[in-house]
């Protein structure tokens, strides 16, 4: 029998001017970017968290401290990968993966096929079993003012 188990994740990153954007693993061409440790990759972070709330495994600062300068400026796709490896560790495998970006610019839309891409090989499924959505806050708060980009995701594991 198959047992299955849902994990969600958030994540948030300040926007600064001059700043690398990257968004699932895909640099964005804008003005401004996500800043924090790693790449800042708000989308794959919420991701991991996801897949490591399904399993029960903690969450991706205790993974990967942002004390620990191993995983300083690292592509998020490596911790991606890694979170993987510790599901697959715990006996699990990744189903699918649903995720929402909201942040007011740039438009995200041109960039989600290969968003989809570069998630789904370093998760290691299949791009049909990978959603981004994008929306934006309709100009209202931080995220409305460009002072900082979202993330949310959802995903789903199974055990045999
Ligand atoms: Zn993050």
């Amino acid at each position: 029998m198959t047992k299955i188990k849902v994990g969600f994740g958030f994540d948030v990153h300040q926007l600064r001017e001059g700043q690398p954007f990257m968004l699932g693993g895909v640099q964005v061409p804008h003005h401004a970017g996500a800043f924090g440790h790693s790449d800042a990759d708000v989308l794959v972070h919420a991701i991991c968290d996801a897949i490591l709330g399904a399993a029960n495994l903690e969450d991706i600062g205790y993974h990967f401290p942002n004390t620990d300068d191993r995983w300083k400026g690292i592509s998020s796709l490596v911790l991606l990968s890694e979170c993987v490896k510790l599901l697959a560790g715990a006996g699990w495998s990744l189903g699918n993966i649903d995720a929402m970006l909201c942040l007011e610019a740039p438009k995200i839309k041109p960039h989600i096929p290969a968003m989809k891409h570069q998630i789904a090989a370093a998760a290691g499924i299949s791009e049909e079993d990978v959603s981004i959505k994008a929306t934006t806050n309709e100009t209202m708060g931080f995220i409305g003012r460009q002072e900082g980009v979202v993330a949310y995701a959802v995903c789903l594991i199974e055990k045999n």
